[in-house]
């Protein structure tokens, strides 16, 4: 299952992870599922809710969600995945972000800003049925 994302989304999602640096960004990926591939469509920048510790925490509000998901709906579109950006720390998934991923089949991107600068960018599917049987897998990332 690799996720695919036009130039341009991907471009602006790491561009986010620098424009709120040194805190974190965070946003939600629509598009399509299909049986090999999560194809994006659409990306909604969001507003990095955590004001406790938003620089290795991050939030998305419900009402995002809930504006999120009737947006993809009217547009045929789901969500299909989350995306944060780890200021000054690597592209890999912390307990934290493993502890509140709930969207079983959604991609969950994560970019490197080290130094204000985006490098790495990785994405895990999360897989699995339950809180006890989930799982992060490493995904391809397909930019066209
Ligand atoms: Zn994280």
């Amino acid at each position: 299952m690799s996720l695919i994302l036009p130039q341009s989304l991907y471009d602006d999602l790491r561009a986010h992870g620098e424009a709120t640096y040194p805190n974190e960004c965070c946003g939600i990926l629509l598009g399509n599922a299909d049986t090999d591939a999560l194809r994006v469509t659409q990306l909604l920048r969001a507003g990095n809710t955590r004001t406790d510790s938003a620089h290795n925490r991050y939030n998305i509000a419900p009402s995002e969600l809930i504006a999120a998901q009737r947006q993809a709906r009217n547009s045929g579109l789901d969500i299909v995945g989350f995306y944060h950006s780890h200021p000054d720390h690597p592209a890999q998934w912390s307990p934290t972000d493993f502890a509140e991923a709930h969207w079983f089949g959604c991609a969950y991107v994560i970019t490197a800003v080290p130094k204000g600068h985006a490098t790495d960018t990785n994405s895990f599917l999360l897989t699995g049925t339950t809180e006890d049987d989930k799982r992060f897998e490493p995904q391809p990332i397909v930019v066209e």
